[in-house]
């Protein structure tokens, strides 16, 4: 209950222009700025060279540029020349080729067949350069629509393209198990936008279970699935469930993104598994940014501190 609450008050205050100016004014000016804890920066460069940081810790990484829900096709354009360039500078830094991008940022409220052109353009940059593309999954409104692309795009028969379920919707137990079949890539999370009763599950208890659930028929049957969680309670499912069937952790990895549980981060790499860190960065932070506050308020705290800090 509380965590929905709280996810539906961030969500409000993700629409105000006022706050998004002020923490636009503050979130990243120097370099111990509140939103750098989350955010690797607004440029390439920064994020980069924070890839390259992980790197050297024993981490893999996927880079996104943040942006979502652009309102004309010239944004949706330029966000996917963002991401050929984005291609690019990695190949040139010699870091690991892995991208994460949201359907909303290349168009897809503004025009569906203008958004699947734009995904092809990187799909295709993607193909050449043997990079893999991560489609995020955004709220409810756009589920269908986006495993509807990816289908398509699969069919079309690009194979370096993957998606992520999230374990509070009901669908994604039947969407594994077809998703699976296929042999496509998938991620799997919780889920971090605010959904109505009917669509997501409420009760936390509700979502972890389905995590597990879920969880058990990717690691025992997917192609290399991702199991994306903070939760130290769905990770050590993860592992028992690994171990008791013999799947070497190189059959699967752990996501976490930039900034959340580095500890568990670190721990769960010198104990031998593959963990992948998901690396946002760009001048569009903002809404990314509200979604991490709002799945743990302590972080609030944190921002509030440091806000006081620069004035
Ligand atoms: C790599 C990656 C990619 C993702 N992609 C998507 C996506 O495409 N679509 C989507 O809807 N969601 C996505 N998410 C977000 C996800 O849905 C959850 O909202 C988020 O991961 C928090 O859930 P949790 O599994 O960590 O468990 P929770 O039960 O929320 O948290 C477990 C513990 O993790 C820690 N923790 C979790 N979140 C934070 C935070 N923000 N700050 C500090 N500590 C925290 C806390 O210690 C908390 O007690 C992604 C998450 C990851 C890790």
């Amino acid at each position: 209950m509380i965590a929905h609450v709280s996810k539906a008050f961030f969500q409000t205050l993700a629409a105000s222009r006022g706050l998004k100016h002020l923490a636009s004014r503050y979130g990243m000016r120097r370099p111990d700025s509140f939103a750098r804890r989350f955010i690797a920066g607004e440029t390439v460069e920064e994020a980069i060279a924070a890839a390259l940081t992980l790197e050297l810790s024993g981490l893999t990484q996927t880079l996104d540029m943040l942006g979502e829900s652009v309102a004309t096709m010239s944004e949706a354009d330029a966000a996917t020349r963002g991401y050929l360039a984005l291609m690019d500078q990695i190949v040139a830094a010699s870091i690991g080729r892995n991208i994460s991008l949201k359907l909303t940022q290349l168009g897809l409220t503004v025009d569906r067949a203008t958004c699947v052109d734009n995904l092809r353009r990187v799909l295709d940059r993607a193909a050449a350069g043997d990079f893999m593309v991560r489609i995020d999954m955004e709220n409810s409104p756009y589920t269908q629509v986006t495993l509807e692309i990816f289908d398509t795009m699969w069919q079309q028969g690009y194979r370096n393209a993957g998606v992520v379920l999230q374990s509070y919707l009901p669908r994604s137990l039947p969407d594994a198990v077809r998703l699976i079949e296929l042999g496509a890539r998938i991620r799997l999370v919780k889920g971090a936008y605010n959904e109505p009763t009917g669509i997501a599950y409420q009760d936390k208890r509700d979502v972890d279970s389905a995590f597990v659930e879920i969880m058990k028929l990717l690691v025992a049957g997917a192609n290399y699935p991702a199991i994306a969680t903070h939760d130290p309670a769905m990770i050590a499912a993860t592992r028992e469930f690994a171990a008791r069937r013999g799947i070497p952790p190189a059959r699967y990895e752990y996501q976490m993104l930039y900034g959340v549980r580095r500890d568990l981060q670190a721990r769960l790499v010198a104990e031998g598994y593959r963990v992948r860190v998901y690396v946002p960065f760009g001048r569009e932070w903002f809404p990314y940014f509200m979604r991490r506050l709002g799945e743990r308020p302590a972080n609030v705290g944190f921002v509030l501190r440091g806000i006081l800090r620069e004035r």
